[in-house]
């Protein structure tokens, strides 16, 4: 442990998350990186952790050594620590309130494929939870004609090329640099930027023959050294972590996987975990680390025992009480007992942020862990979209419930979002009961996709509906000769000469005077629901006015669309209405606000 000259503090390592699109080579890189670590092991340092490798920087030396003279600056950090699991939902578990407890990310994207659907979200959420982060551009050993040289710097196979090869890559790069800038980033091949702040770095490589290895490796020391060392100052103090998994184990029974990202955990601890029903206070009955390989006499033999571990680890704590601990709550280790009401506090309230139910129309939100039920909802509220309850765990009929609530206050609403949970048997058939849509799914995006499909048909669904309630645009001519009946009800042959014509639609005179609902309307022998802009229809109006006193053979009659309903038809629906009817609400606007004292249509 290195001291920063102050007594209780020392530089951690930083924590590291592999994030990317599938098949982008993320699990290959981890792969490598573990290989380096196993294969590159100092005497004295665990390089297996729980749910994390942690790669010294000893190793990061020797296979870094060529470059090292390249990043100016002493390295102060004792290595990495690389979480095992990649992608988005290991990296929400990672969670802080407001934040991460991940230092920096490894964005991982295939050089052919450029950025994709999942690496733009990736993008999305470290740019949330400001987490820098460095890009690998992986599988250049597939560029056509790539000569490959394992485990070599990137900046030295480049040398050996051949100049249509490297002019592939260029190609390659520029369109990913192209994507970056179209999101906002200026991006450049690492070994061409001079400020590390402002442009974000490319770095080749290939996780399969480890070509640009010491790139990656180097990069991200060189960051992290340069722009994190403020936050990467822990103390030697009671420990401070976050649960990221918890597992089933044969001889244990419920163990939770800890990241811890500041001071000390030891066997014996006092701790204050985020639970399902309430913070747990507990102690830590057992710190286990994996056994090394070599050490291992039986499958069953995995484990170690430590007495203490110190940030950053990652570590499994056994403790009673742990089975109803939430993955993505945190994990704080009060050093006495007078301390445990105000961590009870901070547990808690961090918990709650989270988990919250209102009376709004809104979603409801299930999942598996703090951490996918904060990325779930981040997505939803970044797309407008209300949540009335959020919470982990599986679906039960509460939520069915709620979710019917609001079914009748707002349909399109009235959805369960269930990420990697159970539907219990009785929710599923209420909500098939009640009209509630279930969407599960094992992918965050998808879910939110799935759900996203849905809603917009609800709207679209919606939207016509209210569309069709409303008065429409119509405008009639009384035609000479056509008066079949003058006094109540009133039928005349008319021809719409603009809009659309529809029983109980009421008609007004062109200076506004009622002359009453339209009851039937007729095409020689029919009955017509609507008749459209064009046709000649005979109609018949429940009418107090008489056809020769305040009407006349010849004249206009309108539809008499209420304001509100003109203002609603011109802002929404401007795309369902031709420029006819448009121009018709206009001049019937004009009119009802007095700018004009006739409809002057046509
Ligand atoms: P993940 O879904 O992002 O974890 O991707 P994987 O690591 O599982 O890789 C997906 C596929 O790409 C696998 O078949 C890997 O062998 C392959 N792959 C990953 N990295 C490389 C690479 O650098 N070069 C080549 N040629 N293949 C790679």
């Amino acid at each position: 442990m290195q001291t920063t000259g102050q007594q209780d503090t020392y530089i951690r390592a930083p924590i590291v998350v592999v994030l990317g699109h599938v098949d982008a080579g993320k699990t290959t890189l981890l792969d490598k990186i573990r290989g380096t670590a196993v294969a590159k092991r100092e005497p004295g340092t665990m390089t297996q952790h729980i749910g994390a490798s942690f790669l010294p920087w000893k190793a990061l030396e020797e296979i870094s050594g060529p470059l090292l003279s390249q990043i100016k600056v002493e390295i102060k950090i004792p290595g990495f620590l690389v979480i095992d699991t990649p992608g988005h939902e290991a990296f929400s578990n990672l969670r802080v309130r407001g934040g991460s407890i991940a230092d920096i990310a490894i964005l991982v994207v295939d050089v052919q494929r450029g950025l994709e659907q999942q690496t733009f979200e990736a993008i999305d959420i470290l740019r949330s939870k400001r987490v820098p982060f460095i890009v690998a551009v992986n599988k250049i050993d597939k560029i056509p004609g790539w000569k490959s040289f394992p485990n070599k710097p990137f900046v030295e196979s480049v040398k050996m090329q051949d100049e249509a090869t490297v002019l592939k890559l260029e190609e390659l790069l520029s369109y990913i640099i192209e994507q970056f800038n179209s999101l906002g980033f200026r991006a450049d091949r690492y070994d061409r930027i001079k400020d590390f702040t402002r442009v974000l770095a490319l770095v080749p490589v290939s996780a399969l023959t480890g070509e640009g290895m010491p790139d990656l490796l180097l990069v991200l020391a060189g960051l992290s050294q340069r722009f994190l060392l403020k936050r990467l100052v822990a103390r030697v103090a009671p420990a401070r972590g976050v649960v990221l998994e918890l597992k089933e184990e044969v001889g244990f029974g419920t163990t939770a996987t800890v990241i811890v990202y500041d001071g000390v955990l030891k066997k014996g601890d006092l701790i204050v975990v985020g639970g399902i029903e309430k913070p747990i206070t507990t102690r830590v009955r057992l710190l286990l680390m994996p056994k090394p390989l070599d050490e291992m006499r039986s499958p069953e033999d995995r484990f170690i025992e430590i007495d203490r571990i110190s940030a950053a680890a990652g570590v499994k704590v056994i403790a009673d009480g742990l089975e109803g601990s939430i993955p993505g709550a945190p994990l704080i280790v009060a050093a006495s007992e007078d301390e445990i009401s105000r961590i009870l506090e901070e547990v808690q309230a961090e918990v709650q942020a989270t988990r919250f139910q209102s009376d709004i129309a809104g979603v409801v939100v299930k999942a598996d862990t703090l951490g996918t039920l904060e990325a779930l909802v981040g997505y939803l509220k970044k797309n407008n979209l209300p949540v009335r309850l959020a919470d982990v765990g599986p679906v039960v009929r509460r939520d069915v419930f709620e979710a019917s609530l609001v079914k009748n206050i707002d349909a399109k609403y009235a959805a369960i979002l269930a990420f990697n949970v159970k539907v219990t048997p009785e929710a599923r058939e209420e909500a098939a009961q009640k009209g509630v849509q279930i969407f599960t799914e094992r992918i965050l995006y998808r879910l939110v996709e799935n759900f996203l499909k849905w809603f917009e048909e609800q709207r679209a669904l919606e939207r016509r509906r209210i569309f069709e309630k409303v008065t429409p645009p119509a405008v009639v001519q009384i035609l000479p000769g056509y008066v079949f009946r003058r006094r109540d009800p009133i039928i005349v042959g008319v021809r719409v000469v603009c809009g659309r014509l529809r029983p109980g639609i009421k008609l007004i005179t062109g200076d506004g005077k009622e002359i009453g609902d339209i009851m039937q309307i007729r095409e020689h022998e029919n009955v017509l629901e609507t008749a459209e802009e064009g046709s000649e229809v005979a109609i018949s109006i429940r009418s107090k006015a008489i056809v020769g006193r305040q009407v006349e053979e010849g004249d206009y009659l309108y539809s008499d669309v209420p304001l509100e309903e003109i203002n609603l038809l011109l802002e929404k629906y401007g795309d369902e209405l031709t420029e006819k009817e448009k121009e018709y609400l206009r001049k019937l606007l004009r009119f009802r606000l007095k700018f004009s004292n006739r409809i002057e249509y046509p």
